[in-house]
């Protein structure tokens, strides 16, 4: 049986409604080298707009990206977000007021923002966080480049979370799981799936794993499955091949 077939029967077993949480890049949307250009295939954004509407599941995309650049990637209009690493959950419809910054804050990310700018890797902009990207470099020279941001970063009053070929900078330190939990209590579902790709996803692989299914999507970057998980998938196109097995 393989792991898609194990996961198939595995979920069918669980109660309704099930949340689906999915974390987006990496796991909907495969990783590209421009993270600007990186996007849900359409084809996987039809089959979360239909189970959105269906009456079994509860649709939440739960990312470390900020609001305007999930809805670039994916527009699924009855689904839940969980932004920024779940710091900030938005419902279904709800557009998400504008949060605005302090004058302290905004000048620390702005300093990142100012060191990132100054050498190799590519800066993302977000509403609370800067991210600093190094898929381009070569391995050594983007471990370096992350250690020395990872510094910057903390000497700067930020707090330094390491991804993919990424560090980011943040205000605050959302958690995917706490977000997940929250999700469910606010949904009422009565189980639980999620996939994710990343360290940042652990927390709300497990939390899924207790209450149905956590999914953790493999990868180059990161082959092994880590401890927790119900099972581990080979990458977006597996994950998007179960998702419309449930239509
Ligand atoms: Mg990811």
């Amino acid at each position: 049986m393989t792991a898609l077939d194990t996961l198939k029967e595995r979920v069918a077993a669980l109660p309704r409604p099930l949340l689906l949480g999915l974390d987006v890049d990496g796991t909907l949307a495969p990783i590209v080298d421009d993270p600007d250009r990186a996007r849900v295939p359409d084809a996987t954004q039809t089959v979360l707009r239909e189970l959105a509407r269906h009456a079994d599941y509860r649709v939440a995309l739960i990312t470390g990206r900020d609001l305007p650049a999930l809805e670039r990637m994916a527009q699924v209009p009855g689904a839940w977000r969980a932004v920024e690493h779940g710091g900030w959950i938005v419902a279904p419809g709800d557009e998400g007021a504008e949060r605005p910054l302090d004058p302290a804050d905004r000048e620390k990310l702005e300093a990142f923002a100012a060191w990132a700018a100054d050498g190799p890797g590519q800066v993302e902009r977000k509403a609370r966080s800067v991210g600093l990207h190094v898929r381009k470099l070569d391995a050594g020279e983007g471990e370096a480049r992350l250690a020395a941001a990872e510094e910057r970063a903390e000497a700067l009053g930020l707090i330094a979370r390491r991804g993919r070929a990424v560090l980011e900078a943040e205000l605050e330190s959302g958690d995917k799981g706490r977000a997940l939990a929250e999700l469910q209590e606010r949904i009422g579902a009565a189980s639980v799936f999620f996939a994710g790709d990343d360290l940042t996803d652990l927390p709300a692989i497990r939390y899924a794993a207790e209450r149905g299914v956590g999914v953790f999507i493999a990868s180059d970057e990161r082959p092994e499955g880590p401890e927790g998980a119900t099972l581990a998938l080979d990458g977006p196109e597996d994950l998007a091949s179960f998702l419309a097995s449930l239509r």
